[in-house]
């Protein structure tokens, strides 16, 4: 079979099932596909093809034996933040470059239990900072729609090899919007959990109090099975809340779009840079599921301005503390022939860490520091629970929120944006982390340059099941998530 990549997770666990192909077939072909096209994408960090291969027969086994769980043989690409036991976890950061970690982040241990075959590790904006995948220091991937854009960030590489077929689901984190943005960049399904739903141990620390993994696929249906693997409460993560998880899958078709009340924010709609294209698409989206019987209902949002400040003084805060860990004494990079210790600090985080990062290590070191800690970090705060409140206020009165994912469809790979730049770029997505609600991006066409474009919808607490049923049920009467950019329809 040729076209084993067009297939569903739910049908590729029915073909699995019914020994219609092996595993081992599956795996090979995307490991075959891996080696013709991903030189053109450069998704990948690491493939391990060989692990892959010994996992696929071990999933055959079992599929054969009759005690195979849902996904066994099922293939699957890690986002390299999540460690793994033998295997380079590099965050795309030269510091990481020869990390080898001695366990597995619990989120790779699941979809190891649950019998998915890891077919390697994915790109992503060194330590998650960034909007494009251009921090990496393995290089910028590609949006498999354009060669010549970016696939987002800072999951750029599971965005990227999603679209271009080369792994049929990946995992993402998302601390300012980096599932749903790269999903919107590369016409995906991309679900941010609710903060503390999916388990944080072993997922490298950009900004702990935002950071949250989830999953990234062609569509709803595809995210809710690998939801059903990931989600749980884990007693290695001490953030990680003890609820019952929801079978996602089951529930896909749980919520009725009809009577649906979707709150539109007045002030999303007119922010500046917001691209006409993406706004159109957007609003036809709203109007095809106010056909299917939603309600759209104006909500007002009133911190909307005081999202990116207050999301760039927490996020690098939190990360300029969990990156003083890298200091090239226990693992990481360390810079050569160190005179003494400061030099062995110094020398080892200037080589080790790239722009992007310095920059954010710098500006929370400054909002940390004594005499600024109350009028900067100790603010943030406070203003970031006046953006919970505005929610929870909105949710009084909508089910959920719509807005794009972001204002613009995929920056030019090279665009050189300022950081100033591209921080507004994530103005739709910072809220969402700022007050642990579950978000979700969803494809709704293309842009004048055939460059996806992505809704978002926010959720209340825990809403997971809804959203994605939302969302399947709009896939259902729309195809938007069956576009295939020229290089996913290439067979080899
Ligand atoms: N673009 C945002 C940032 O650079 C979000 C990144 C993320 O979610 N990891 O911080």
């Amino acid at each position: 079979m040729t076209d084993l990549h067009r297939l569903s997770i739910r049908e590729m666990t029915e073909g699995l099932k019914t020994a219609q192909f092996s595993s081992r077939e599956l795996t090979q072909h995307y490991l075959d596909r891996i080696a013709k096209i991903d030189d053109r994408v450069q998704s990948y960090v690491t493939v391990t093809a060989e692990q892959a291969l010994a996992q696929a027969d071990a999933a055959d086994h079992l599929l054969k034996s009759g005690t195979a769980g849902i996904l066994t043989g099922v293939p699957i690409a890690h986002k390299d933040i999540f460690c793994t036991q033998g295997i380079r976890t590099s965050a795309g950061s030269k510091m990481l470059d020869n990390f080898i970690s001695p366990y597995d982040a619990t989120v790779v241990a699941k979809t190891k239990a649950a019998g998915l075959v890891t077919l390697g590790k994915v790109n992503m904006d060194e330590f998650a900072m960034g909007s494009t995948s251009e921090s990496s220091f393995y290089g910028a991937t590609k949006n498999p729609w354009n060669l010549e854009h970016v696939p987002g960030g800072s999951s750029g590489g599971s965005s990227a090899v999603v679209a271009a077929d080369l792994a049929p689901i990946a995992t993402g984190t998302d601390t300012g919007g980096s599932i749903r943005q790269p999903a919107s960049f590369c016409g995906l399904t991309g679900l941010k959990p609710t903060y503390g739903r999916v388990s944080r141990f072993g997922m490298i620390a950009f900004a702990s109090s935002l950071d949250q993994g989830g999953p990234m696929a062609r569509s709803a249906e595809d995210c809710a099975y690998l939801m059903n693997t990931i989600a749980g409460h884990d007693a290695k993560d001490s953030t990680s809340v003890e609820k019952e998880v929801d079978d996602y899958v089951a529930n896909l078709n749980a919520t009725s779009v009809k009577g649906l009340r979707i709150g539109i924010p007045k002030q999303y709609f007119n922010v500046q840079g917001l691209d006409a294209d993406v706004k159109a698409r957007v609003e036809e989206s709203l109007k095809k599921l106010e056909d299917m019987g939603a309600a759209l209902v104006e909500v007002d949002l009133n911190m909307t301005e005081a999202y990116v400040p207050t999301y760039y003084l927490i996020a690098p805060a939190e990360a300029s503390s969990n990156l003083s860990r890298y200091d090239g004494v226990r693992y990481g990079y360390r810079c050569e022939n160190p005179t003494d210790i400061l030099d062995l600090y110094k020398r080892s985080r200037s080589e080790g860490f790239g722009a992007e990062v310095q920059r954010r290590i710098l500006i929370g070191t400054y909002a940390l520091s004594a005499g600024y800690y109350d009028a900067y970090y100790v603010k943030a705060q406070k203003v970031r629970r006046l953006i919970q409140q505005d929610f929870l206020k909105a949710f009084e009165n909508v089910d959920v929120i719509a807005a794009p994912s972001a204002p613009t469809t995929a920056y030019k790979i090279g665009a050189n944006l300022s950081p100033t730049e591209m921080y507004l770029g994530d103005i739709y997505t910072l809220a969402v982390n700022l007050a642990g609600l579950p978000a979700i991006n969803a494809p709704v066409g293309f842009d004048a340059n055939q460059l996806p474009v992505g809704l978002q919808l926010i959720g209340n607490y825990w809403s997971e099941s809804q959203l994605l049923s939302i969302v399947h049920q709009y896939q259902q009467n729309t195809d938007w998530h069956t576009k295939r950019a020229a290089i996913a329809e290439e067979n080899i």
